[in-house]
């Protein structure tokens, strides 16, 4: 073990209480102590005359004691009045001792260091750090000094010194620390050397711009934030290439089967489907497991394409199973592919959390002894007690809500015919390429990008909630005429029993405003048999109105409803908007989504509804949202790993993201070698975890 994979423990004065402080800063060994980089840094390498103070200035003054006295304004309070050549400022104390006022003599040589604030004297630093001065000054500081993000108990100048430490190891045993980035590479990708950027973050030289260092523009913390981005990179292409090591039956390509499919559709497939069909065809046909994402704006036919693949499977003597992360929509996909493929012959079964009893034995052992040869239903899918008896396809629909993890646990499925299951991973959210390779570097992408024809766009008006009168007559208007809304309450979202009322006092409402009407209610609080029922009832056209909380927010498709209300739209995320307004617009009747707000509105919620309103791009609204919440955020991503990183910032580093994949290609070309240690070094444990599964 070298110095610095040394557990801090190690270190001198470090016990187990330390440690324990030092593991909620994910710092474990010594190592960690030199990637755990200063928020901002203070200038103490020069004295500041009191007279070019201004206030809100961190400063170190030093000055001559004039007086010291305890004065009594609002708070008691020790003042001493000091004095450079240039100007006289006050020190103030709010705790002191007696000892410490003998201390200030008049005449006594102090240096400071604080914050120049007004106060009843004038400029004053509040309990300074500060220092008597006797014959001759010590030197000031000859580097900026860092201030360290720190955890409760764990001091800052204790943690400076542990940091010291750990550069004073790094200093006696540089190659403990290997540059893994030869110098080649870092030339052509424009990278400084390792340790000159450790030393330069942690004892950044005096003319430094402090404010670059600590926005992290300086090339060092880019460095830094670029081989952490490498490194999940690099791990993302290894999990890749794991499953990739295993072989994957190869799949026919179905067509006789896909075409008896086709005929029965009422409508052919786009041009992009297609596309994207062909490139998944070809994959099925490698001996190696399919890693693949689909990505489609909203109503864009991904179900259709999905069924496609899975024929593939269901050709080639395997089972397809396909996951959804709602039970509204597992359900939905399993009315539906049970519709398409029972007339081929095709036995379907269902599975999810809330089957039970003997109806879940039942689904287990279709899915155990092969008679289920399509297998639809939410995560209880991937869960231990299920096994297949021949998975050849998994499919993942919405994907976003799901992590890579989910992804990884579908390598052990194929346990029983020794091969690892095709993999098609299926998203609406439609992100921009460079973040794609960056979250995603695991996956071939192909793209639906274009919907089918015949739809007309869904206009979107914006209308304050005193005009719900209105609202109501316009349902009233839209169901008279045969056709279907959805009227959607979103509540504080924290609380499910809260919103799942509201949801109630809406239909009631509703109920009395337009008796005529069938009106119908779904909310997360419904049993599963239940909401189900009310959704065929929707989906049968018996039900008018479905009053519904955001668990109808992804994958619903009822092609006749054409009026959406979406109450309180200001409180979603606009990709979430996005994804609730996909459920009209799905048929060739204009359709209408009615953004119902309650005033006033937020400089910042107005222009988010306005983007609602001028367009249906999906690709143009995850852009927008992106520049409005963030990546971490629009990825929906605490399991990507790209969330929980150290140094590197997704939106701060957003322009590093398009060379990160050439440099992993080099890398791996050039070096790869390079690659598991720093795995390793960025993702710890966690990498190992990827590696075994
Ligand atoms: P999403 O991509 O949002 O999952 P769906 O698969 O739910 O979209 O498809 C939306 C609607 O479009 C469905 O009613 C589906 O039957 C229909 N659809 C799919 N492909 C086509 C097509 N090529 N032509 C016409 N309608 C289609
Ligand atoms: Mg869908």
């Amino acid at each position: 073990m070298s110095g610095l994979d040394a557990p801090v423990t190690e270190l001198k004065g470090v016990g187990e209480a330390l440690a324990q402080k030092l593991a909620r800063l994910r710092i474990d060994v010594v190592a960690d102590l030199l990637f755990h980089l200063p928020l901002r840094y203070q200038d103490r390498t020069r004295i500041t005359p009191i007279a070019t103070l201004r206030s809100g200035d961190e400063a170190v003054v030093e000055g001559e004691v004039m007086a010291a006295d305890v004065v009594r304004g609002r708070r008691r309070s020790l003042l001493i009045r000091l004095r450079d050549g240039s100007g006289i400022l006050s020190l103030r104390f709010f705790h002191f001792s007696p000892a410490q006022q003998q201390q200030f003599r008049p005449g006594t040589r102090v240096r400071a260091f604080g914050e120049a604030r007004a106060g009843a004297t004038g400029l004053e630093l509040y309990h300074p750090e500060y220092r008597l001065l006797g014959e001759g000054a010590p030197p000031v500081e000859d580097h900026l000094t860092p201030i360290y993000p720190t955890t409760e108990g764990l001091h800052q100048t204790r943690l400076r010194a542990l940091i010291d430490q750990a550069l004073a190891r790094l200093d006696a045993t540089p190659e403990a620390l290997p540059e893994w980035i030869p110098e080649p590479l870092r030339r052509r990708f424009e990278l400084p050397e390792l340790h000159g950027c450790l030393r330069a973050l942690h004892h950044p030289a005096p003319d430094a711009d402090p404010e670059a260092l600590g926005a992290g523009q300086h090339p060092a913390v880019r460095r830094l934030a670029m081989e952490e981005l490498l490194a999940h990179q690099l791990s993302l292409r290894e999990v890749r290439l794991r499953i990739q090591e295993d072989g994957a039956p190869s799949l026919p390509d179905g067509r006789g089967l896909q075409a008896r499919f086709l005929t029965q559709l009422p409508f052919s497939l786009t041009a992009a489907q297609r596309r994207v069909l062909d490139e998944i065809r070809a994959d099925l046909a490698e001996e190696r497991p399919m890693l693949r994402l689909v990505q489609g704006d909203v109503g864009s036919g991904k179900t259709v394409v999905a069924a496609m693949a899975a024929l593939s499977a269901i050709a080639g003597g395997c089972q397809a199973a396909m996951m959804a992360p709602t039970e509204i929509l597992a359900e939905q996909h399993y009315r539906a592919f049970k519709a398409w493929f029972e007339p081929l012959g095709i036995e379907v079964a269902w599975l999810a959390g809330k089957l039970k009893g003997k109806a879940r034995l039942d689904a287990k052992a279709a899915i155990l002894d092969g008679r289920a040869q399509m297998v639809i239903g939410t995560h209880a899918l991937f869960q231990g007690d299920v096994h297949f008896q021949r998975l050849g396809l998994a499919i993942i629909d919405e994907q976003h809500r799901f992590g890579v993890h989910q992804r990884l646990a579908l390598r052990e499925k194929g346990e029983a015919g020794g091969l690892t299951p095709h993999q098609l991973v299926m998203t609406a959210t439609p992100i921009p390429r460079t973040l794609a390779m960056s979250a995603y570097a695991d996956l071939d992408v192909s793209v639906i990008d274009e919907l089918p024809p015949g739809r007309t766009p869904v206009k979107t008006v914006v209308v304050p909630d005193e005009r719900r009168p209105e609202v109501v007559a316009r349902i009233r208007h839209a169901c008279a005429e045969g056709r279907q809304a959805y009227w959607v309450c979103t509540l504080i979202e924290e609380s499910e029993a809260l919103q799942c009322q509201a949801a109630e006092a809406t239909r009631d409402e509703l109920v009395e405003a337009l008796p005529e009407l069938a009106i119908g209610l779904v909310h997360g609080r419904m049993k599963a048999a239940e909401k189900a029922e009310v959704m065929a009832d929707f989906k049968a056209g018996e039900l008018d109105l479905l009053v519904a909380t955001t668990v109808i927010e992804v994958g619903v498709d009822v092609p006749n409803a054409s009026l959406m209300i979406i109450e309180n739209p200001e409180r979603l995320g606009l990709s979430q908007l996005h994804q609730l307004r996909g459920r009209v617009g799905r048929g060739a009747t204009a359709s209408f989504c009615v953004l119902l707000y309650h005033p006033p509105l937020s400089d910042h919620s107005r222009k988010r509804l306005t983007v609602m309103r001028e367009t249906t791009d999906g690709f143009r609204i995850a852009e927008q949202d992106l520049e409005i919440r963030g990546p971490g955020e629009v990825l929906g991503t605490r399991q990507t790993g790209l969330a929980q990183m150290k140094i590197a910032d997704l939106e701060r580093d957003a322009d590093l993201l398009p060379r990160v994949s050439p440099l992993a290609e080099s890398l791996l070309a050039e070096h790869p070698e390079a690659s598991r240690p720093l795995i390793r070094r960025w993702l710890g444990e966690e990498a190992g975890r990827y590696g075994q599964v």
